[in-house]
């Protein structure tokens, strides 16, 4: 019983992070109009067939040695404070945040469940406040009733109450460019015109925008034991878009790169390495033309962590002031609702906790070879470290989020 009803809170927690907002961000009574048409959920694909057993390891995704393991008790605390920009953490999860917080060192963790007001929003600020300020809100909108006149005016009056209530950013799911539809029966585009002026307000208010767009780019690709991801889209079906009812990867990422170039004035962080960890040169040529533009690591370190790490240690230098580190940590209401980059069939073992926060610091801050990724379901390869100088990790772990949001740096 107990079990069982775990297991449904985990899948409904693991459902509502895939739209990058928890179930109480959901609006009960909608200020938008006609929510009866074009909710995310209603717009998603239908279930995939039952589950499969799973594939044996191809040559392609397994190491032919052994990954080096880390030597006991190294690389468990970050050596500098840390800013999560990217985390979802359930008012009720405060106290297990915190304590877990100063176990990794993390100082500040920005939760981009925020919710709405009204919606969700004023638990967060609740949150904010009884956290002593280590847990911060990203508002959301309702991208529910788009098309119809008041929808507009209406949401940016939820980003005017937002910043009014002191939240200093809005985060948007995949939602847009995957599931909302733009009213006239149609896929909204990151980039339609018709939202230009929620981004214009969102800046001259001094929100900054976490945008998420797309996903791994094998979520795009047939979800066969050939899909490098197998593994995830076994256990999250609704994760595949290989469907041609979605649109193709690279057109996502062009809409997104169309929609920070348009607004100058308007900050923007790239969720997931720039929705593109995949493509690190595509990445810069974004970073290169748009000065409003900055990118979080979030649940993204298994796929960049695959490149050439020389390659990679030179866009973390290049690019040292425009990085924000995060996690895509999520802690539901009950303990074991805990999402560590992504979720597998059962809650995180006290091993696989370990070696999420273990890899991800042993990344950035040492220059070992062939290890363990972080989150064993995002594949099944090793990666390479980049072992960043101290005044590089410095401002990635914490000093550019902080000075992005104004927030109180260096911790005392
Ligand atoms: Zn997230």
């Amino acid at each position: 019983m107990r079990v069982k009803h775990n297991v449904s809170r985990v899948a409904a927690l693991v459902a509502v992070l895939a739209l990058g907002c928890r179930r109480t961000d959901t609006p009960r009574a909608a200020p938008a109009p006609d929510v009866s048409r074009a909710a995310p959920a209603q717009t998603l694909p239908p279930p995939a067939p039952p589950m499969v057993p799973p594939a044996p390891p191809t040559p392609a995704q397994t190491p032919d040695t052994p990954p080096n393991p880390a030597p006991p008790g190294r690389w468990t605390r970050a050596a500098f404070p840390i800013v999560d920009i990217h985390t979802h953490i359930d008012p009720e999860a405060t106290s297990r945040a915190l304590a877990l917080f100063d176990e990794r060192n993390v100082r500040i963790g920005v939760n981009m469940s925020g919710g709405m007001p009204g919606m969700g929003l004023e638990q967060s600020l609740a949150q904010q406040q009884q956290s002593n300020g280590r847990i911060i809100p990203f508002c959301n909108v309702d991208w529910r009733g788009v098309g119809d006149p008041r929808w507009l005016p209406s949401q940016i009056a939820v980003l005017e109450r937002c910043a009014a209530l002191g939240v200093r950013g809005w985060k948007i799911p995949k939602v847009l460019g995957l599931g909302a539809g733009d009213g006239r029966g149609n896929r909204l585009h990151v980039d339609d015109p018709m939202l230009d002026p929620l981004f214009e307000r969102a800046g001259a208010l001094g929100l900054v925008v976490l945008i998420h767009v797309g996903d791994p780019r094998a979520f795009f690709e047939p979800a066969t034991p050939q899909n490098e991801r197998w593994d995830e889209l076994q256990v999250h079906p609704d994760w595949s878009f290989a469907n041609p009812m979605f649109p193709r990867w690279g057109e996502l990422l062009t809409e997104f790169e169309n929609r920070v170039l348009r607004h100058p004035r308007t900050r923007f962080i790239g969720a997931h390495f720039g929705n593109c960890a995949e493509d690190p040169d595509r990445v810069e040529r974004l970073l290169e033309r748009a000065p409003n533009y900055y990118i979080d690591t979030a649940a993204r370190i298994p796929e960049f962590g695959r490149h050439d790490p020389a390659r990679m240690r030179r866009f973390f230098e290049r690019w040292q002031d425009r990085i924000l580190f995060g996690t895509d940590l999520g802690l539901g209401p009950d303990p074991r609702d805990v999402m560590l980059g992504s979720t597998g069939r059962d809650p995180p073992t006290a091993e696989e906790n370990e070696r999420f926060w273990v890899s991800t610091f042993r990344y950035f801050e040492s220059t070992d070879r062939h290890f363990a990724h972080p989150t064993p379901i995002q594949g099944r390869w090793t990666i390479d470290a980049i072992g960043l100088p101290p005044a590089v990790l410095r401002k990635v772990y914490g000093a550019n989020a902080a000075r992005l949001l104004r927030l109180p740096w260096p911790p005392r």
